[in-house]
């Protein structure tokens, strides 16, 4: 079954279980500034679950966009080294607004996902976490869907704080809040790792396929819980990697979506196509991730989100040099992207001059200076080096256009540590030359201004500061 169908079937099954289909919202979260993406299903509902809004259904199900490169959930690090994580991916997700509760959204979770009719996945090789308190979902799962005892497994809480566990979701520090239940997909023992909660549990032998989060309690300033008179359901289930369980695929990067983008990034880097390769996975990951970014309206830009976008671009850029490839090729994937992924999600072939211009000059600015950037960088660290200087780092930053992170993705290839403190200590000295630019811009500027009206002192800055 290809990625595509799986979408559908989702849409399907829930449409045909009551749910109304709502499409996707963009990345870019309205009137909620404080998120930096849409990171879950549930984001573009917020309101609706507060009892703010009120929609004509109160079942919905929903293929999300979502990035998780910034902000409370952040993933961009395990890009390229786990089988499960993207920037961008697909949340699938089914929602009742105050209508059913714990026990048909397991129901409907395990029929979805075991049913000849829909997904028809080996029972045996499914398994199920509650939170610790929650005794009425573990029975659900024990009496009423038969999962063997072994095959529930309570996670409590591990961080010694109430309700800190990843099993207890909450909103934010007051508001809805409620326990979770999430499946878990067993890729087989030839696969490192462990079950939920167990020591090896980060391993990619078990993975995580669907989160429900029961929204049960209300939680006041006080931290005090009260039950909400009309608990809610938020699901969120990975399309990537339920995809990959379908096509008997471990990693998400061997299914069909995924294999096209690798191929396409193989051809443009041009080294010849593998799977097993960190940084073509990369490319094929952030290609996404920039092009819906884009079609959704941010730019590349040196603050907030277009920030985030610049660095996932110059990531890319740079896993593309490592391959050998020192021209422009990212903005060449669009095209691909577009073929793969348009029908879902129109805004690609809409936008896609738009797009591909934006990565190309991103791309075609940032190769000034990648190459002389990467010689200082080898430079820095012919000698064996373990840590890599603080001044190193910032020079990086500040003429070569290197983010931090960068950096740090390039040293994590090669086991050295990052100076960060050093780093930190030049970033506060440039700014405080920037601060002292300023005073001396605002005392020129009384001086001139009352001999000669034309000097209006300086515009920027950095400019400023490295006059000075
Ligand atoms: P994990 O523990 O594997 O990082 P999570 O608990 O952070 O996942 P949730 O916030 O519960 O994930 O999101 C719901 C579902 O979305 C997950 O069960 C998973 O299938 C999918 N998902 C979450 N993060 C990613 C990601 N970075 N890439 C692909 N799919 C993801
Ligand atoms: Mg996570
Ligand atoms: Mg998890
Ligand atoms: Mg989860």
């Amino acid at each position: 079954m290809k990625t595509a169908e799986i979408r559908q079937k989702f849409l399907s099954f829930f449409e045909s279980q009551g749910h109304t289909i709502v499409s996707s919202s963009s990345l870019v979260p309205h009137d909620d500034p404080t998120l930096l993406f849409t990171n879950a299903g549930m984001n573009q509902f917020k309101d609706v679950f507060l009892g703010f809004d009120k929609r004509p259904y109160s079942r919905a199900v929903t293929a999300q966009k979502c990035v998780r490169a910034g902000g409370k959930h952040n993933d961009l690090e395990n890009v390229g080294y786990t089988a499960r994580h993207h920037t961008f991916f697909e949340m699938m997700g089914n929602f009742s607004f105050g209508d059913y509760f714990k026990h048909d959204a397991i129901k409907f979770a395990w029929e979805f996902l075991t049913s000849p009719q829909y997904l028809n996945l080996p029972k045996e090789k499914l398994l199920a976490t509650v939170y610790a308190e929650d005794d009425e979902a573990y029975d659900i799962w024990l009496n009423d869907i038969g999962l063997p005892a072994e095959k529930i497994i309570r996670i409590g809480d591990n961080k010694g704080a109430k309700y800190a566990s990843d099993n207890f979701w909450t909103m934010g520090d007051t508001g809805p809040c409620g326990p979770c239940s999430e499946i878990f997909f067993d890729h087989g023992e030839e696969i490192w790792g462990g079950p939920p909660g167990s020591p090896e549990e980060d391993g990619d032998r078990f993975i995580e396929i669907w989160n429900n989060v029961f929204m049960q309690f209300n939680r006041d300033e006080s931290g005090e819980m009260h039950l909400l008179p009309k608990p809610s359901v938020d699901t969120g289930m990975g399309l990537e990697r339920i995809t990959a369980v379908l096509q008997h695929v471990h990693s998400n990067y061997e299914i069909d979506l995924f294999v096209d983008l690798l191929k396409a990034a193989a051809r443009e880097t041009g080294v010849p196509y593998n799977q097993e390769t960190p940084s073509l996975k990369v490319i094929a990951d952030h290609i996404r991730a920039c092009s819906f970014l884009i079609a959704d309206g941010v730019l590349p830009s040196n603050e907030g989100r277009g920030y985030v976008l610049r660095r996932i671009i110059r990531r890319a850029v740079r896993h593309g040099y490592k391959l050998g490839q020192n021209k422009p090729f990212f903005h060449k994937l669009v095209a691909d992207l577009a073929n793969i992924m348009g029908d879902a999600y129109p805004e690609l072939r809409e936008r896609q001059d738009l797009i591909t211009e934006q990565l190309r000059l991103e791309e075609t600015r940032f190769a000034q200076t990648l190459e002389t950037g990467m010689g200082l960088l080898e430079q820095a660290l012919a000698d064996n080096q373990k840590v890599l200087a603080g001044e190193v780092i910032f020079k990086l930053y500040d003429t070569y256009g290197f983010p931090y992170d960068l950096t740090a993705d390039i040293c994590r290839e090669r086991e050295i540590e990052l100076d960060e403190e050093g780093f930190n200590r030049e970033m506060e000295a440039q700014r405080a030359r920037a601060r002292s630019a300023k005073s001396f811009k605002a005392n020129v500027q009384l001086e001139y201004e009352g001999a000669d009206s034309a000097f209006k002192g300086y515009t920027d800055t950095t400019a400023q500061a490295k006059i000075l």
